[in-house]
């Protein structure tokens, strides 16, 4: 087996290293911070506080799994998670409050009882997209699309062909707006999962409204310990495989010859490798590693996913009526989104979502206290002034938090820190800092995805959320497991 260099420490990263030590490769991890986990890092702020920087929500933990018994371990000994019930309190515009529990028929009754749509409509529309998930993803998310032999193979033609049949055509809004024509806060709630990989309801394909399918119909999970236990696994299997880690080497070049890749150049060293993946995000490995190479332009050039502005407080205070995941919804949802993906900027009424990991792990907060993670999706960075745009989006959130809690928030805030999206560029190597590389928007957002292989340089791999299939943990953790299959077979 050849030896590997993987470039980045994400999560992604983390994965096919652990895969491919696992199927017999001598692999290095460059990564240029000092510690491994990139967007899903953990961090403390005084007074006891503990954070996940990034990723909170957590779906299809058997991928993760899935590499642990790769390498004949027995996943509970490295990482273990709940499923969560209920999965998240919505907090609507109008003053309703919904618990989204996990049983789907217990939610649907709570839909009922709430906002009014007979239980059976929703139901039957979750069944719908676990229908339409079972015959989708195995194409779409499981293999690379870009190979000849999965383009043109029977089962991706079977599954664009059933798209049609399965009411997946048009927009994911007006998909919901079809299910729950009376009901604009259904509406509201099930078009926010386009946020779950960056994108804009009212222009994604009704592709993506098999997400909810994901956390109502398979469930959604917890880590013990928190999201950062993901990475910590990772890197342990990684380790006990022999993956040797050099922190704080970036790598800033990919070295070539003809068309062969032949290593990687750090400041201390050059290194051959005939493999090499890169983890990092697809447009700085064209621009910063590969500058001699052409880069596919188009790829490249498609819209970024949505950022975020994210507030982290130590809050004094205990809130019975919050859970792990919040929603505070907007009184306009289309409003919010044109500002995002039109307009490049932030509205004046945002919805807010607030994950709280003490409420699981008391120990990530002082007796008495909590950590607020604080989220508002924004637009990726495109110059914009975003310390005039945070402080105006703090000061929404506080009003907004604080009339539907009863309290003034500020007063509560002991620690704090906030991350905009230059410094998730800045901290993660992410173009624009957008959370899930380029967004869903269009129909054709899967394949112009950059493809999981160099077409021009073999030997070159690449993996993570900028890449097929997409951004997030479960995404990001086949992008691994399609790259070490494609080195292998
Ligand atoms: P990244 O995390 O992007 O890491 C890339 C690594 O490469 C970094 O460690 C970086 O330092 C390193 N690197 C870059 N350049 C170089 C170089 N030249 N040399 C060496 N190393 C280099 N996903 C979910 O599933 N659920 C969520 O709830 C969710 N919420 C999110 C909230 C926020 C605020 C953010 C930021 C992301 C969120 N995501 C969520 C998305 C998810 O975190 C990402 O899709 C995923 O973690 C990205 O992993 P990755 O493998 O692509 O690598």
């Amino acid at each position: 087996r050849q030896p590997v260099a993987v470039i980045g420490a994400g999560v992604a990263g983390l994965a096919a290293a652990a895969r491919l030590a696992v199927a017999g490769h001598p692999v290095t991890v460059f990564e240029v911070s000092g510690s491994f986990g990139g967007k899903m890092h953990q961090f403390d702020l005084p007074g006891g506080y503990r954070f996940d920087a990034g990723p909170s929500l957590f779906t299809l933990p058997q991928l993760v799994d899935d590499v642990f018994r790769l390498a004949h371990r027995e996943p509970s000994d490295y990482f273990r998670y709940e499923r969560l019930d209920p999965i998240t309190n919505y907090f609507f515009a109008d003053g309703t409050r919904l618990a989204a529990w996990a049983d789907s028929q217990r939610f649907a009754a709570e839909v009922e009882q709430k906002l009014g749509t007979p239980a059976a409509a929703v139901t039957q529309f979750l069944g719908r997209s676990g229908k339409a998930y079972d015959a989708t993803a195995g194409t779409f998310l499981h293999k690379s699309l870009h190979k000849a032999g999965t383009y043109f193979s029977p089962e991706t033609l079977k599954a664009v062909a059933a798209l049609p049949s399965l009411g997946l055509t048009g927009t994911m809004h007006a998909r919901h707006e079809k299910a729950f024509a009376n009901d604009p806060r259904l509406v509201q709630l099930f078009d926010r999962y386009a946020t779950y990989n960056g994108s804009d309801p009212y222009q994604a394909p009704a592709t993506l409204s098999l997400i909810p399918h994901l956390e109502h119909g398979i469930g959604a999970f917890y880590p013990e310990g928190g999201i950062y236990a993901i990475a910590q696994s990772l890197h342990r299997l990684a380790e006990e495989f022999g993956v040797k880690f050099r922190f704080n080497e970036p790598v800033r070049e990919i070295l070539t010859a003809g068309n062969l890749v032949t290593g990687v150049r750090t400041d201390q060293d050059i290194y051959d490798f005939g493999l090499v993946v890169s983890n990092m995000d697809v447009v700085p490995t064209y621009r910063q590693l590969l500058p001699q190479q052409p880069a596919p332009e188009r790829t490249l050039g498609q819209p970024r996913s949505s950022s975020a502005l994210i507030f982290y407080w130590g809050v004094a205070r205990e809130f019975a009526e919050l859970d792990l995941h919040n929603i505070f919804f907007s009184a306009d949802y289309k409003r919010e989104f044109d500002a995002i993906f039109q307009e490049k900027t932030v509205a004046d009424d945002v919805t807010v979502y607030v994950n709280i990991t003490s409420k699981k792990t008391p120990t990530d907060a002082p007796a008495g206290h909590e950590n607020w993670f604080v989220m508002v999706n924004v637009p990726h960075d495109e110059g914009q002034d975003w310390a005039t745009l945070a402080a105006k989006t703090r000061r929404v959130v506080l009003a907004k938090l604080s009339q539907a809690l009863g309290v003034d928030l500020e007063l509560l805030i002991k620690a704090e820190k906030v991350w905009t999206p230059p410094g998730i560029a800045a901290d993660t190597s992410s173009f624009g800092g957008a959370l899930y590389g380029s967004s869903s928007n269009n129909a054709l957002a899967a394949f112009l995805r950059h493809p999981n292989f160099s077409g021009r340089l073999p030997g070159l791999y690449f993996c993570g959320g900028s890449v097929h299939p997409g951004g997030g943990i479960p995404l990001c953790l086949l992008s691994a497991k399609i790259v070490a299959e494609l080195i292998d077979n």
